[in-house]
């Protein structure tokens, strides 16, 4: 391979991560406020990668400050902030401190073996372990993230590039290092392609990232209730209806429970409707911790919640509305009672619409006993 398709390789890379860092940019625009720190960092990392791949590729025409000690650095500095930014993007949070040191420490080493002791040798064995532990710290983090299309490529591309790296660590072990940048083996190639795919698909991957991100935030957004963080009203019944075709298919009984706040006008009226909505989020809280994982909260519509008991007979489901109903009053000042009507559906007919009908009327005979009580329908 000459020393011109070196060349091309790292100017078709740095070309590629320019592109894909305006697709990010652009993108960043549109994006909410807490993910932009993370995408920001996204995008310096390819742009990094970007001028990297000029300073490398100008080897011979450019000092060697800059088109080896610097482009090595930047190229570093590249795969730095692509891994910041991951966990700014995933977590709201980076360790970013140690790494940081490690790649400004490099700079010494790298022109100790530039100037004072030029050795291509011993700086392919730093960049090289450097690079591959950085990748695979990378790695192991987005391993460690939810399970998802596009985590699934950048792991799996960050694996690819490690192994990579890997072996042309051994093979410059083996003494296989060739005599320079832009006189590569087949290591050398291997890893120059390498780099070029690795660049333009882990750009991808944040692409990807930040998409499915998004679609998340908007399902949770559609799916939540904003006061109570509590399943919204259309969303608990859809899964309703879920646990009923359950019901058709496996013979599971599903329990449903119709909980209406008692009295809560008086809250509002007495303390002011901020005290009646911290109220309103205290009394999900409490009735969540009741509940088991599997179990899900909704909010009906103002004062009144359901709760969806899947594969819980009638006997159990009361227990549970017991202990909801136990769990309050929400605090002393804002003393507030629930009133709870429980229904099971065993029929597998049933249809959602009848199991509301059954809760509803049972939370009216509790309301009618008295209120603070549990009553099956
Ligand atoms: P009962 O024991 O018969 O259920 O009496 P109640 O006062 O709880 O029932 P009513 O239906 O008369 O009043 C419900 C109140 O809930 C009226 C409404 O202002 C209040 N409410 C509904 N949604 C919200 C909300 O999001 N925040 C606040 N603060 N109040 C709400
Ligand atoms: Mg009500
Ligand atoms: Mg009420």
């Amino acid at each position: 391979m000459s020393a011109l398709d070196a060349r091309s390789i790292m100017m078709l890379s740095g070309l590629l991560a320019l592109l894909m860092s305006l697709v990010l940019i652009f993108m960043r625009r549109s994006y909410p406020r807490h993910l932009r720190q993370g995408l920001g960092l996204l995008t310096c990392a390819p742009l990094l990668w970007c001028a990297s791949t000029v300073l490398f590729g100008l080897r011979g025409h450019l000092p060697d400050l800059f088109s080896v000690v610097l482009a090595n650095e930047v190229l570093m500095g590249g795969v730095l902030a692509y891994h910041v930014g991951n966990q700014y993007f995933f977590t709201g949070q980076a360790r970013w401190k140690g790494w940081t040191l490690v790649v400004l420490g490099c700079l010494p080493v790298m022109a100790w073996f530039t100037w004072v002791s030029p050795s291509y040798d011993v700086r392919l064995i730093l960049f090289t372990s450097l690079m591959g532990a950085l990748f695979l710290t990378q790695m192991r983090f987005m391993m460690r993230q939810p399970t998802s299309f596009s985590q699934t490529v950048v792991v799996l591309v960050l694996g690819l590039q490690s192994t990579i790296l890997g072996a042309r660590l051994i093979s410059v072990l083996l003494g296989h290092a060739g005599e320079g940048l832009m006189e590569p083996g087949l290591m050398q190639l291997a890893y120059l392609s390498g780099n070029a795919v690795a660049i333009l698909m882990l750009t991808v991957g944040s692409v990807l990232c930040a998409t499915e991100r998004l679609r998340i935030e908007f399902e949770h957004l559609a799916s939540h209730d904003t006061l109570t963080q509590a399943l919204t009203r259309r969303a608990v019944l859809q899964r309703a209806e879920e646990e009923l075709a359950r019901l058709r298919r496996n013979g599971d009984p599903v329990s449903l429970m119709m909980l209406d706040l008692d009295h809560f006008k008086a809250i509002n009226d007495q303390f002011g409707h901020q005290q009646g909505d911290a109220a309103l989020i205290e009394f999900t809280a409490r009735t969540r911790r009741m509940l088991r994982q599997t179990d899900l909260l909704g909010r009906y519509g103002g004062e009144e919640f359901l709760v969806l008991l899947p594969g819980t007979d009638a006997a159990t489901a009361l227990g549970v509305a017991e202990r909801v109903r136990q769990a309050q009053p929400v605090p002393p000042a804002l003393g507030c009672t629930v009133s709870i009507g429980v229904a099971t559906a065993v029929e597998p007919g049933e249809s959602i619409d009848a199991l509301l009908a059954r809760a509803d009327k049972a939370l009216y005979q509790a309301k009618n006993d008295g209120r603070n009580c549990v009553r099956a329908g």
